[in-house]
């Protein structure tokens, strides 16, 4: 088997988790936004929060795209507490929700010093599904934009396509002209990050943080629960 030349990373509950800036997060936005300013936040966030993962539910099955998602998500929690706002109110919650959201990321120091020791024996790499912007903002705010090279961070707005469709495993490749048993993929999805890209004859670890997906899977593959246990995988 030829070695592995590239390391690609999933962002999402990989590199940045969205426990740990989401709640605070919208709760702030709400005490902040001139719109609910004056409404009770916690009582705000359970209803957001519901809806949040209903559409997220509509997003993941793409019945809905990323604008109408987050647009809605909070239009739909307006109308649930009897209000009734507009898309340009939507879209300026939004705003102040993602620079509020990127204050409360936070560079885990471990993590960045991992991927840069593993810069030094591979190329190193984020593939992510999402909107070009925002999720160059989370690199930056979680320290690692200027850990990988610009071309291999690979987001799906400006591909053109998402994990899991085929496409955007074969993007990487021929920007990386590589073959697929070259590139290692490591992500807390098992469809998108470990499951589609084997079957596209890549290398995939999943990441196992929540040990929710234990029961889902029934392939013989390697998981890990933390991503410093890639040094023992990957640098030994
Ligand atoms: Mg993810």
């Amino acid at each position: 088997m030829d070695p592995i030349k590239l390391v690609l990373f999933d962002l999402d509950d990989t590199l940045v988790h969205f426990d740990d800036y989401w709640e605070i997060s919208v709760k702030e936005t709400f005490k902040n936004h001139f719109y609910t300013k004056d409404m009770n936040e916690h009582d705000l966030f359970e209803v957001f929060n519901k809806v949040d993962r209903f559409l997220v539910g509509k997003l993941d099955s793409r019945q809905i795209s990323i604008e109408e998602y987050r647009i809605n998500r909070f239009l739909y929690s307006m109308e649930q507490v009897g209000e009734t706002s507009d898309v340009e109110t939507a879209i300026d919650f939004e705003r102040l929700y993602q620079s509020i959201g990127k204050k409360n990321m936070k560079p885990n120091m471990k993590v960045i010093k991992l991927i840069s020791d593993l810069s030094n024996h591979y190329r190193v790499g984020v593939l992510t599904n999402g909107s070009k912007g925002w999720q160059l903002d989370k690199l930056e705010a979680i320290g690692l934009y200027n850990v990988f090279p610009n071309e291999y961070i690979f987001i799906s707005e400006e591909v053109g396509h998402e994990k899991p469709s085929p496409e955007i495993y074969h993007h990487v490749l021929n920007t990386a002209s590589l073959q697929p048993e070259q590139v290692l993929i490591v992500g807390d999805s098992i469809e998108n990050d470990v499951l589609a890209p084997i079957q596209q004859g890549f290398r995939a670890i999943l990441l196992n943080n929540k040990d929710t997906q234990k029961t889902q899977i029934s392939h013989p593959l390697t998981i890990i629960t933390e991503l410093e246990e890639l040094r023992w995988i990957l640098l030994s």
